[in-house]
């Protein structure tokens, strides 16, 4: 026969975006005889240190000789006989017994596990996430891949002002982030140029929130080539300058596409309890620069008008500094086979 890795698929399956719930069935003989033997082999393993279970029984096939009650009751007694220190609880067991009688089989099963729930990941379209090396992006990305959206992703970075560790950092957390995504494309664009136009040219005040602005043009260009309808970033509410309703507002404006947010109304710890669970966090605090932590502001703008802004992109070549990130883009892709982790 062909070996495979029941244990190793098992966990994988709690990682897959729309599976609720996890759990290893045995496969019984259609009689009483067999499932009894095969829940005297499999279940004491799973109900050891538990003290209260309850069984519940199904049959799809009525033909069975057995009703559900029945069945219960027969396996309940004989677990009952092999585990003194268990009780029956039918009102709030510990661990539910499930037997399922279906068409070629029955099933036993217990001690159930949460998966990753959600949807399945291509059901709700694909969407460009802006990865930084940060905390909250890789977060962000992740909860729209558990609404079923397809991940692309795209990293600034700003050489030399960061190193090609910060960008290998952002790779490894597209990597962990594959165990959920199973497959980024991460586009690189290089934003060394216009940093520099924006810091000889610009009001400083204003330097955050142009950025962010041409950050989003170059996005909405890449989502156009990639096919993804949306955008997403790791913003979270009034949590640093840019982030402020003003700011967002005003990045907003100069983008047709939606910009998902996941993690607006969330705080820091409740970002970072995300980021643990989804095993990005470690990565996300090796301490490399990104391109927003270059050139920054003293007194950023907290509230940016729109007519401000219009007036400082007017002292850069937008277009020219446009055309000239955007042909510096390269693709690299990040993959994971379920098992070869
Ligand atoms: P993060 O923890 O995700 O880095 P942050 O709290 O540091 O977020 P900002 O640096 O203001 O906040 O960035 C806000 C969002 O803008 C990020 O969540 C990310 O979506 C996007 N972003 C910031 N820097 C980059 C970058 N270098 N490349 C791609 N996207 C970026
Ligand atoms: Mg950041």
């Amino acid at each position: 026969g062909i070996a495979c890795d029941t244990e190793g698929m098992y966990e994988e399956a709690k990682r897959i975006f729309g599976i609720v719930a996890v759990n290893r069935a045995a496969v019984c003989e259609k009689n009483m005889d067999s499932i009894l033997r095969v829940a005297e082999e499999y279940l004491p393993r799973r109900l050891s240190g538990v003290r209260t279970f309850k069984v519940d029984a199904r049959r799809s096939d009525k033909r069975f000789p057995l009703t559900s009650p029945e069945i219960s009751a027969t396996l309940g007694g004989k677990l009952l006989s092999l585990m003194p220190n268990l009780r029956v609880d039918v009102h709030n067991p510990e661990v539910v017994v499930t037997v399922e009688v279906r068409d070629e089989h029955a099933y036993i099963r217990a001690g159930q596990e949460s998966g990753a729930g959600g949807l399945p990941i291509r059901t709700s379209g694909r969407g460009l996430l802006l990865l930084s090396g940060g905390i909250d992006s890789p977060v962000a990305g992740l909860m729209m891949a558990k609404r079923g959206m397809e991940i692309e992703a795209l990293h600034f970075e700003s050489f030399p002002y960061t190193s090609e560790r910060a960008k290998e950092k952002v790779m490894s957390l597209a990597q962990k982030m594959c165990a959920y995504a199973s497959r980024i494309h991460v586009h690189v664009i290089s934003l060394t140029h216009i940093q520099e136009e924006l810091r000889d040219k610009c009001d400083e005040d204003y330097f955050t929130i142009l950025l962010r602005v041409f950050m989003m043009w170059l996005a909405a260009s890449c989502a156009g080539e990639y096919n993804c309808s949306a955008l997403i970033t790791g913003e979270s509410l009034g949590q640093v300058a840019s982030q402020t309703l003003a700011a967002i507002e005003v990045t907003n404006s100069y983008v047709g596409l939606p910009i998902f947010r996941p993690c607006i109304g969330l705080d820091k710890t409740e970002i970072i309890e995300y980021a643990r669970k989804y095993d990005t966090y470690d990565t996300s605090i090796l301490p490399f620069e990104d391109c927003c932590t270059v050139f920054t502001p003293r007194h950023p703008r907290t509230q940016p008008r729109r007519e401000d802004v219009e007036r400082e992109l007017a002292k850069v070549d937008v277009e020219d500094l446009l055309c000239e990130a955007y042909n510096s883009m390269y693709t690299e892709t990040k993959v994971i086979f379920p098992g070869y982790r």
